[in-house]
Formats: structure tokens, C-alpha cells, sequence
């Protein structure tokens, strides 16, 4: 069984249908006790993703046997646009403060960038994720597994457009198909997408993992 760590539906929506043909169950943290929201406390994508790793695994370790995951994954994520150095990165979600809504992040983005010809919008969304085995002691800190990347290049739009998604994905234009992540299917983002790319790599490396 394999745990997918994270409290973000959105997420949780999109890994488990680019994973569905995995040989294992996959399951949420509806299958934990109530978990807290993980502080990310890390200053690049890889500390957070294992960070979150690591706590959800500790909360796995105190299941019962039977019910334990033997692995967790989490990702870390964000969109890095060249205008503003790399902002937002790993503090894509609190963009615009803490308890910011997508919309917040979406305006405050575009406001950043008002005035900023598209050649000049460059932007890329990265997407690590961590696997850490479940021990069977939730007081010893997991280590790392191996850790898969997806970076998908694009620009940012000079305002919304699609419905699709979440986050920033009506102003994110992909660089391969000219359009926002919201305008594209679902099955079209999963595909290109930073996270689906990480998730592909994943794939491979679990696979060697398990033997499967
Ligand atoms: P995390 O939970 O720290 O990884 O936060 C990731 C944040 O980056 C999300 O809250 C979104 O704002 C943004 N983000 C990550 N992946 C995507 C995506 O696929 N589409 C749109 N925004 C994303």
C-alpha cells in the first residue's frame, strides 16, 4: 500500500488518476488519523516535499500493522517566474499571505507583472516528490527513498483564462500547446504537466523499488 501525503484535494485528485494503474493500493490521509497542516519549513522544493513525507509517515507508523502503507509520497511544488527572480517557488501558496486564496495569488501575480511584455513573462512550474518508507516507529525520523522531478517550462498570461485546475493555473500558459493548464483537459495536463512528469519518473523509480 502506498500513502499519498497530502491535504490538497486538487493534488490528491491528480496523482491518484496519473497512478491508477499502479500494482499497489493507493490510498489518502483519510486512511490516517486527523492529521495538522505540515509546516514547510524548507528552503527548497526537496526539503518540503521530504518534510512532508516524513511527518505523514510518522503518522502512518502508528497504524495498526495490518492498516500500515509501507511506502509514503508527497510533493512539493510551485510556479518560478524569470521576471521576479524565481518568486513565487516554494512559497507559491502563500504568494499573497498567509490564508491567501488562489484568486489573491493569481491577482497579486499579475499585478507583479503588469506592464512586462510576453517575451519577458517566462515561467516554469516545478514539482519534486519524496518517497519515504512507513517504519514501524513513529518516533524515528524516515529517511528519503528517492526523490522525482518535473519541471514544466511556459510563460505567464497577460490575464485569466480557462476554468480548469487550480491555483495558478489560469494564468500559467504551457509552453507546447499555447494555452493556460486551465483551458487544457485533465487528462491533456496530466500529461505535461510538472506534476505528471515527477509522477513518470516516480513510476520508473518505484518500480525498481518493488520489483514490479
Ligand atoms: P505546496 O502545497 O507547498 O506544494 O503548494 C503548491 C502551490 O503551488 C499550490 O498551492 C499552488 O498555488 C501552486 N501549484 C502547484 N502545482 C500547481 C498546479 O498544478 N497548478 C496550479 N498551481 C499549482
Amino acid at each position: 500500500m502506498l500513502l499519498v501525503g497530502t491535504g490538497n484535494l486538487h493534488k490528491l485528485e491528480e496523482i491518484s488518476t496519473v497512478l491508477n494503474d499502479l500494482p499497489v493500493r493507493t490510498v489518502g490521509i483519510e486512511h490516517l488519523p486527523p492529521c495538522e497542516d505540515v509546516e514547510e519549513t524548507g528552503v527548497t522544493f526537496k526539503e518540503n516535499a521530504l518534510i512532508k513525507a516524513a511527518y505523514f509517515s510518522r503518522m502512518a507508523a502508528g497504524l495498526d500493522p495490518s492498516e500500515r502503507p509501507r511506502w509514503v509520497i508527497a510533493d512539493d511544488s510551485g510556479l518560478c517566474v524569470d521576471a521576479l527572480d524565481g518568486a513565487p517557488g516554494v512559497y507559491s501558496a502563500r504568494f499573497a499571505g498567509e490564508n491567501c486564496t488562489f484568486a489573491d495569488n493569481n491577482r497579486k501575480l499579475l499585478d507583479a507583472l503588469e506592464g512586462v511584455e510576453t517575451a519577458k513573462r517566462a515561467a516554469q512550474f516545478v514539482c519534486v516528490i519524496c518517497c519515504v518508507p512507513v517504519l514501524g516507529d513513529a518516533s524515528v525520523e524516515p529517511e528519503a527513498l528517492f526523490y522525482s522531478e518535473g519541471i514544466c517550462p511556459g510563460h505567464i498570461a497577460l490575464g485569466e483564462a480557462g476554468t480548469g485546475g487550480f491555483g495558478y493555473d489560469p494564468v500559467f500558459i504551457e509552453a507546447s500547446t499555447g494555452r493556460t493548464f486551465a483551458e487544457l483537459e485533465a487528462e491533456q495536463k496530466n500529461r505535461l504537466s510538472h506534476r505528471g512528469r515527477a509522477l513518470e519518473h516516480f513510476r520508473g523509480e518505484f518500480a525498481s523499488l518493488t520489483g514490479s
